[in-house]
């Protein structure tokens, strides 16, 4: 199966190369990941080609994605010119058939993608996914040589009530396939009350869920599952990704609406790079 850090990662420069050196071995790149949901027609294309450019001007520390809807995957990854991953945001858990308009992983990897976002909360919501399908997606996804993002997260009420660990904890057992890898997938833990409400977790909360996570993940999948990055998501912006990025057990995050403007975006990356800048100033 084809990596997904192999498929797009920019080359990295001698500084990002020595940055990267002194991180701690076994911290992992960070992944930060656009999804455009159903927004986007041909002129948003430009913001493809802006955050693709600022990538060549400047290498982030970061694996770079955005998730655009299926109309403008070719396109998209035409203008990313493999600087940037482009992945879709749901496909069909079957490669082919008779599923009127719906769309397979193996048809995303063939427009060009790279990834795909499975389990998003509007998906479950909206069209009634659950975790069984969610799960059978992801194993799309991969026998595709897709990376699958699988989202998870709680509701408001289900917070309220004290359930936002076990309701994580029964997503991961339930969306979570065995034989999930670093280079094949990422969790996106995205509480349904901060997408697209302006309102975020504090540090502490988000600390506590990715904490579950982490520990669900390990019971669940040994040593790969303490290298999986885990995604924070819902209201991710240019003045909070700093301090979202910096707490323990963020593996970078997954943007909505500041993925749809180039200059929100790459504020949000070079978030990450802010971040290892000041840890090395700690060090030093
Ligand atoms: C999302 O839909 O995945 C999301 C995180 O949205 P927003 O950043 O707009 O809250």
């Amino acid at each position: 199966m084809e990596t997904f850090v192999a498929a797009f990662t920019p080359v990295s420069s001698q500084h990002n190369a020595s940055l990267q050196s002194e991180q701690s071995e076994a911290s992992v790149r960070p992944l930060i990941a656009g999804n455009w949901k159903m927004n986007g027609l041909a002129p948003q294309l430009r913001q493809i080609e802006a955050i693709a450019a600022s990538v060549k001007a400047k290498p982030p520390l970061a694996d770079i994605l955005i998730c655009v809807p299926s109309t403008l995957i070719a396109r998209a990854a035409q203008c990313a010119g493999g600087r940037i991953g482009i992945g879709g945001e749901n496909c069909h858990s079957e490669m082919a058939g008779a599923f009127t308009g719906d769309i397979s992983a193996e048809m995303l990897k063939d427009a060009g993608a790279c990834a795909v976002i499975v389990g998003h909360s509007e998906r479950r919501q909206h069209h009634g996914e659950t975790d069984a399908m969610v799960a059978a997606k992801a194993n799309a996804a991969w026998r595709a040589g897709l990376l699958a993002v699988i989202c998870i997260g709680e509701t408001k009420s289900q917070r309220m009530d004290g359930k936002a660990l076990s309701v994580c904890g029964d997503q991961i057992a339930g969306s979570v396939p065995d034989g999930m890898t670093l280079s094949a997938s990422a969790v996106a833990y995205e509480p349904l009350w901060a997408i697209g409400s302006g309102h975020t977790p504090t540090s502490e909360q988000i600390a506590e869920v990715h904490a579950h996570i982490r520990r669900c993940l390990v019971v669940r999948l040994g040593a790969a599952g303490r290298e999986v990055r885990i995604l924070y998501g819902g209201s991710v912006k240019p003045s909070n990704a700093c301090e979202i990025l910096a707490v323990p057990e963020v593996g970078g995050a997954l943007i909505g609406g500041a993925s749809l403007k180039a200059t929100d975006f790459e504020a949000i990356v070079n978030a990450v790079s802010k971040r290892a800048e000041s840890s090395l100033a700690a060090l030093a």
